[in-house]
């Protein structure tokens, strides 16, 4: 198994999870950008979000819920962004659909 998420959701390679179930998998960003910095993804392989099918709505809806929940478990009462990086040119270095979700400072917009 190719696919470095694939191998984190299998246990394969490590990860400081925060929360697991039987869709999805979240743990800290290795190279975190905020003073919370942590990736949701489903269990299941998807490119992106681009590859993502009126199937998967339901876990998409899943995916964000958790952002959501684990957000206000680490105290982002003031606010957090949720990223989906999608494709080169959204600057998505790792192809299995994550979300990323930032806080713990106050973020920049535009983003670069
Ligand atoms: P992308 O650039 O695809 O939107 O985000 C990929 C993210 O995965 C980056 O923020 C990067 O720091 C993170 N990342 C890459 N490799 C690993 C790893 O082995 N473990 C963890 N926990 N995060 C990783
Ligand atoms: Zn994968």
């Amino acid at each position: 198994m190719a696919c470095l998420f694939c191998r984190i959701a299998a246990g394969e390679i490590p990860a400081q999870k925060l929360y697991e179930d039987e869709l999805s998998l979240a743990f800290a960003d290795i190279h975190p950008q905020a003073p919370t910095h942590f990736l949701v993804i489903p269990k299941q392989h998807i490119d992106s979000l681009s590859q993502a099918t009126a199937a998967d709505k339901g876990l998409l809806g899943h995916l964000t819920q958790v952002a959501t929940e684990l957000a206000a478990k680490q105290n982002l009462a003031k606010g957090f962004r949720v990223v989906i990086n999608t494709g080169p040119d959204g600057g998505q270095t790792v192809d299995h659909l994550h979300l990323h979700v930032l806080g713990g400072r106050a973020m920049h917009w535009p983003p670069g």
